[in-house]
């Protein structure tokens, strides 16, 4: 178990507690939060606590006392668990992930940074000029995706909008030679409109704060924030593109800021107009310019500020992946090169008002909850039971069921939503509603006021319920379909296609595709949303997790409160009773007897060189035999299972000395 410091910072791994109870962990988790230590084990998952202050836990001292030491020599900290999925990595080749989550606020993204830092501090100790440019970038891309996919919002006044997956790759000696980012759903919606209280992206308020002048006057801006109804701090709008009415028909308010905006982009004037205007559609063998109304222009206008912004957005993480991309590496002479992947996306979110990005960043909570399932409970139970081991059957709540809800073709949310998207004419968030409660009406996870009009949480009848691992979310259907449609006239894309601004130009391709011949539907939003976690819970499946999971211990970011509810519930939802659960079941390690020789036949020498026993497994019965280990240990058909770490580390230490 984890070196117990003294008893006053309370148990440093949950699985030492008297008795597996909700008051006993709350207490623990209460008491160490507030003499400071913010982290507990349980077994290898890291248990955090937001701190809310800068605690002076992750300088260059506290880095050397978990550099190569076993993750129960040290207190919890991330660093034990990073230098963890290192020596994973680095002993036995093995690609692994840390996985990082809880709800916003929680403390997630600064883990995630922490953990980059250990890593690149304890690596490239020859100071490899390509490796130390590799790790610098690697690093210092944090800073840029910040400003451009992170927000203040009610509840984080840096809260990342957008999910990130970050590969690093290490060669043979273990040191880092590149990386790859994955970026998943950017909340593309913050660019036109926020909740009150909440901001735009940083990057708006940086270019205008900070922009030196002359970089302002050659994108015609002025400094004040107030003068912009995007980013809407105050009444005060000059120069955004307006439209006003006349007769039936738009016309644009303010001239002058099209041919900025047509020069910003580098085309012309009257093609921004007209794109903003008309709409190029097909009918039969004739190809018309078809008017906007007015509401279809300011549609237009934000599709189009919105697809802007997210191209730049994925542009960017393109060109850091450009530079951070593994160069010259070759496998054959140099061996295969493995990744620790880092996880730091968006947590469980209930807003006042939760709306299709909620729906979404919801379920990729699901998702991740059930791959905890998958790979800590399920499997753990399964193995034991696989191996021939005794073992007691622990409850805990699988959410697959709710994962089916939103996710199971033709049945699924999304696959209702999507169908409703299919319809030709118009169709409206209510007409989904309808079909969400004709077809799901009997799920238990799923609610609406029209199918329960009793129900008092559900205000409003164009609300629907989903009873998440979580929590209860309601969603407001508004906006569901646009949203899901994602809809962009095919006009703006050839605008920008034609830009004479070949980066610009190259973000667009589709864009040369004339009305005519654009038949394909693109995948709606959702869907490729639902791909996306899909293939992300694929890797992270195929590689060794290791898990972090935040709390957050109040709503008023305050580094001296710790709200009991707020907690019970986070640790609730997490299942972090039922993870102490498994792991005092079960045993902290695991090997096949064929690899566990492997590592430790030196240490006996009724193995070493070789033995003459009729199995492996005889074998290594007669080497836990030699140690006197026998009672912490339990044999399966294929595999030595170790119940404490202990034994594991004096295996380790028994091994060096004979080396
Ligand atoms: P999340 O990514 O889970 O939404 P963040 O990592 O952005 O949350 O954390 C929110 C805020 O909490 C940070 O901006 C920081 O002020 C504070 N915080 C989080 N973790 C720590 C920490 N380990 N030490 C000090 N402050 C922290
Ligand atoms: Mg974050």
């Amino acid at each position: 178990m984890a070196e117990q410091e003294s008893l006053e910072f309370g148990k440093a791994d949950f699985v030492l507690m008297d008795t597996v109870s909700m008051p006993e962990f709350m207490a623990n988790l209460r008491l160490r939060f507030e003499k400071g230590r913010i982290y507990t084990f349980i077994g290898e998952v890291v248990v955090s606590v937001n701190p809310y202050k800068l605690l002076n836990i992750y300088g260059r001292d506290t880095i050397e006392q978990y550099k190569g030491r076993e993750l129960y020599e040290r207190p919890p900290h991330l660093f034990a668990i990073a230098d963890a999925a290192y020596k994973a990595m680095k002993r036995r080749s093995k690609d692994t992930c840390i996985v990082i989550s809880g709800e916003s606020g929680a403390g997630k993204t600064e883990a995630s940074k922490y953990i980059m830092q250990y890593i690149a501090a304890i690596t490239n100790p020859s100071q490899r000029a390509e490796v130390e440019r590799v790790k610098n970038m690697l690093l210092k891309s944090n800073c840029v995706l910040e400003a451009f996919g992170n927000a203040k919002t009610n509840r984080n006044d840096n809260s990342s909008r957008f999910g990130k997956y970050m590969d690093i790759n290490f060669d043979f000696k273990g040191d880092p030679i590149g990386g790859h980012i994955n970026n998943y759903l950017l909340e593309k919606s913050r660019v036109i409109v926020q909740q009150p209280g909440e901001r735009s992206f940083h990057s708006f308020y940086q270019l205008l704060q900070g922009g030196s002048d002359q970089i302002l006057r050659s994108l015609h801006l002025q400094k004040s924030l107030s003068s912009y109804s995007y980013i809407r701090v105050g009444a005060q709008l000059k120069g955004n593109l307006k439209f006003v009415v006349d007769g039936d028909t738009p016309l644009i308010d303010n001239g002058k800021v099209v041919s900025i905006i047509a020069e910003l982009l580098s085309t012309k004037t009257d093609m921004v107009e007209k794109a903003l205007l008309y709409r190029t559609v097909a009918t039969g063998r004739d190809i018309i310019d078809k008017q906007h109304t007015e509401q279809e222009a300011s549609y237009g206008r934000d599709a189009f500020a919105k697809a802007i912004y997210e191209r730049l957005f994925c542009w960017i993480v393109t060109r850091i992946n450009d530079i951070i991309e593994v160069k010259n590496y070759d496998t054959t002479v140099h061996g295969k090169n493995t990744v620790i992947g880092v996880l730091d996306i968006y947590g469980f979110e209930i807003f006042d008002n939760n709306s299709f990005e909620q729906f979404c960043i919801n379920y990729c909570n699901e998702k991740l909850q059930q791959l905890f399932i998958q790979l800590v409970l399920k499997q753990e139970q399964e193995e034991y039971q696989r191996e021939g081991i005794p073992w007691k059957h622990i409850d805990y709540f699988n959410n697959q069921i709710i994962v089916d809800l939103v996710e199971q073709q033709h049945k699924g949310i999304i696959a209702i939503l999507d169908d409703a998207c299919m319809n030709v004419g118009k169709v409206t968030d209510e007409m989904f509603l309808e079909a969400l409660n004709s077809k799901l009406g009997k799920h238990g996870h799923f609610s609406s006021r029209k199918l329960c009009a009793s129900d008092k949480i559900l205000e409003f009848d164009r609300d629907f319920r989903i009873r998440h691992y979580a929590g209860d979310v309601v969603y407001s259907v508004v906006g569901f379909i646009d949203k899901n449609k994602d809809t962009l006239f095919q006009d703006f894309k050839r605008l920008m296609y034609n830009s004479s601004n070949p980066v610009l130009k190259n973000m667009w391709p589709e864009g040369k595709l004339s009305i005519t011949e654009v038949t394909k539907r693109p995948l709606t939003a959702a869907t490729l949303f639902k791909n996306s976690m899909i293939a992300l819970v694929d890797n992270l499946a195929s590689k060794e997790p290791y898990y972090v999971r935040c709390i957050k211990p109040n709503d008023k970011k305050s580094p001296q409160i710790f709200d009991d509810e707020r907690c019970r519930h986070q640790v609730e939802y997490l299942g972090l009773l039922e993870n102490v659960r498994v792991r005092r079941a079960g045993f902290a390690f695991r090997q096949t007897y064929e690899k566990f020789l492997h590592r430790y036949k030196m240490i006996s020498e009724f193995t070493w060189p070789n033995h003459d026993l009729p199995s492996d497994k005889e074998a290594v019965k007669k080497l836990v035999e030699h140690c006197g280990f026998q009672d912490d240990v339990a044999y399966g058909k294929t595999k030595i299972f170790i119940r404490t770490p202990r034994t594991l580390f004096t295996l380790e230490e028994l091994r060096a000395q004979m080396l």
